[in-house]
């Protein structure tokens, strides 16, 4: 199974170029969309999962067209969008149940499927509790389990460790990364972090292009040797952006790290380092927008 997307653009009314000419092959296990915010991420996921409509192009999962037979890959999609659950006070058992029959389980397996779910995702103890009054982390792992229903073959997910605390967002990783084999997992984000601890394959876009498409080890690869730290006075930052390719800086101790992208060492003072995730996401980012 793989998810194809040949060619797709969409523009807004408002004359946004949200995506221009989107090609990628998306296979199973879990794929890492990585841009920043209104980078098209989720233009390009609420177009897959038939929410919304692009201008041209094609999506095809195996020999389904997506954006033609739209009933179909509702049937085969599990959601998990960026805002989710404002809910009624149901428990998390009423609300699975209810989503469960809306998804179409027949009423005699229904019951076995939803707690089965919520024993996988560990909200089985909280399964009576109202899902408004679930921490971040909870209500996330509760959309997981909604994302589950029907057996999908494909599982988006949309920014899902935003407002996330550490320790919620590693059991969100856990339970993301256990999930089948045979599912294509789609998770779009703008946390490097994320998609470095989850994913073998994964996109870069930025103003609705892909700016890379392949695994985080080759693009490491392609790094290779090119990536210099220096640390620096906080004065000196904007005389070293104006000369060299600076494509990150943190805060060491108050002083800034820069990280210099450059074929051989830019000056005296810079070591090599070994490229991290974050340098292709800001090479990738600096590259493109040229
Ligand atoms: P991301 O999910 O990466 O943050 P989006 O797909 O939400 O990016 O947005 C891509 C671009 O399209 C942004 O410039 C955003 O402002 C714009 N955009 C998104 N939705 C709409 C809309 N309904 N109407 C007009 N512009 C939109």
């Amino acid at each position: 199974m793989q998810l194809t997307i040949r060619n797709l653009s969409k523009t807004y009314s408002n004359g946004v170029k949200a995506l221009q000419d989107v090609s990628l092959d998306i296979p199973t296990g879990m794929y890492g969309l990585l841009g920043p915010n209104g980078a098209g991420k989720s233009t390009l996921m609420r177009t897959v999962a038939t929410l919304q409509t692009a201008d041209s192009g094609s999506v095809m999962l195996g020999d389904l067209n997506v954006l033609e037979d739209k009933e179909e890959l509702r049937r085969r999609l599990g959601y998990l969008p960026q805002e989710f659950g404002v809910y009624a006070r149901l428990s998390a058992v009423g609300m699975l149940t209810h989503l469960a029959t809306l998804k179409g389980i027949p009423s005699g397996e229904r019951k076995e499927v939803v707690n089965a779910l919520l024993q996988r995702v560990n909200l089985w103890e909280h399964r009576k509790k109202a899902v408004s009054s679930y921490s971040g982390g909870m209500r996330q792992r509760f959309g997981i389990a909604q994302a589950l229903l029907g057996a999908p073959q494909l599982i988006i997910v949309d920014e899902p460790t935003a407002g996330l605390d550490p320790g919620e967002r590693n059991r969100f990783y856990n339970l993301l990364s256990e999930i089948g084999e045979n599912v294509i997992v789609i998770l779009s984000t703008h946390i490097v972090e994320d998609v470095k601890e989850l994913c073998s394959n994964m996109a870069i876009i930025n103003n609705g292009r892909v700016l890379y498409a392949g695994s985080p080890d080759a693009a490491l690869e392609q790094l290779q040797g090119k990536v210099w730290e220096k640390a620096i006075a906080k004065s000196e930052f904007e005389a070293y952006q104006q000369q060299y390719q600076v494509i990150s800086s943190k805060l060491v101790a108050g002083k800034p790290i820069i990280h210099v992208l450059s074929d051989a060492r830019p000056a005296e003072g810079f070591q090599p380092v070994d490229a991290d995730l974050e340098d292709v996401f800001f090479a990738k980012i600096m590259a493109g927008s040229l």
